[in-house]
């Protein structure tokens, strides 16, 4: 089945990211998610190939996204301790919200500070890793049609531009037909085309190459960054920070750790798995949520506390008799939450793709 909603689509084609990534040069490590980007634009989808090692090594600093303001002190904090003015780089921002950021740091124990001298001091607890490879955005447009397809062709044009993400797709549904030739026309020919057959639900065979992409990444030769020395510095890979300014390097590590820290099945947390009438069902290899009231995937905007069909569950649910601690709303997030974080351990263990065997690959 097809969900009637985009939403719906866009789970679909996470879950088929996840499964089978890259879907034409062979498995990548790669973590999934969805609604990401920056104030000018938005993705869909959002795949981040990673560095397995050095993915490992930033789970070390937990779970939660670093967001920009904290990104700065733990990446430019030092072996040693010293006053954070000297420490870190100008901010390009008043010092009070730097420091701001370093007692938070501290209180997530992502550093460690002291006082002295009535200074702050900071020190790392250990090296930012250089885990992100490539950046890739999926648009998603179940019904290809012609107003779809200008619209999408201007922003897949500005995607080509900005080149924040190293290659860029459409994904749409096709249910065994090909994609219409001349609606492929009107796409930039460095968008890459997935069709889509999601007709008996997401496995890693549902969808082929329409288009292959371009690699939109700037050249070894292109401009050098400050992002290739900092990674010098924390003994990661800075050969493919060299082609990127600085900024460019820091959005794109600010999306990369939105992307960590949400992963794709954060919808729970804004939707109402605690509604009697909410659900999670299975398409295939991917589990969806499903509305029994509507009889049908909710959208993320109907599915909130003003729905008029909304229902809470029962309080008895939520206590004795019911097989999951805190009742099933709290069950569907925990599920939900085990799943981001199965898929976080492939990652870093470098399994991902269509090569992974059985049940692992199972949602
Ligand atoms: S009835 Fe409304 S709130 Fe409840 S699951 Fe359906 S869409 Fe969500």
């Amino acid at each position: 089945m097809t969900p009637d909603a985009e939403f719906g689509y866009e789970l679909l084609v996470c879950r088929y990211a996840e499964l089978t990534w890259h879907p034409s040069d062979g498995s990548r490590p790669a973590i999934v998610s969805r609604q990401l980007g920056t104030a000018a634009r938005r993705w869909d989808t959002v795949v981040i190939e990673v560095d397995p090692e050095a993915f490992a090594a930033r789970r070390g600093f937990g779970d939660r996204t670093i967001d920009s303001d904290l990104l700065h002190v733990v990446r430019h904090a030092p072996a040693d301790w010293a006053w954070y003015r000297d420490a870190l780089p100008h901010p390009g921002y008043p010092w009070r919200y730097v420091r701001q950021a370093v007692h938070r740091a501290a209180g997530r124990s992502l550093i460690e500070k002291r006082r002295r001298d009535n200074r702050i001091q900071l020190r790392r607890k250990r090296p930012y890793p250089d885990w992100v490879e490539r950046i890739v955005a999926i648009e998603n447009k179940p019904d290809l049609d012609r107003s779809a397809a200008d619209a999408l062709a201007d922003q897949l044009d500005h995607d080509v531009e900005t080149a924040l993400a190293d290659e860029v797709w459409l994904a749409t549904e096709t249910t065994g037909e090909r994609v219409e030739p001349a609606l492929l026309r009107e796409m930039p020919v460095e968008a890459g085309i997935l069709a889509t057959d999601f007709s008996a639900g997401v496995d890693d065979d549902a969808a082929d190459v329409a288009w292959h992409p371009s690699d939109l990444s700037p050249g070894p030769t292109d401009r050098a960054g400050v992002g290739d020395e900092d990674a010098a510095d924390r003994g990661g890979s800075g050969g493919r920070s060299t082609s990127r300014d600085a900024e460019t390097v820091t959005r794109r590590l600010e999306i990369a750790e939105r992307a960590y820290g949400k992963g794709w099945r954060s919808y729970a947390d804004t939707m109402r798995p605690d509604c009697r009438h909410f659900e999670l069902r299975r398409e295939g290899r991917a589990v969806v949520p499903h509305c029994a009231a509507k009889a049908k995937v909710p959208t993320a905007r109907e599915c909130s506390g003003s729905c008029p069909s909304f229902s809470p569950e029962p309080p008895q649910w939520r206590t004795k008799g019911w097989p999951i601690e805190g009742g099933p709303g709290k069950g569907l997030r925990r599920v939900l939450d085990r799943r981001r974080t199965r898929e976080r351990n492939r990652a870093g263990d470098g399994e991902h793709g269509r090569d992974r065997a059985g049940d692992a690959g199972s949602e």
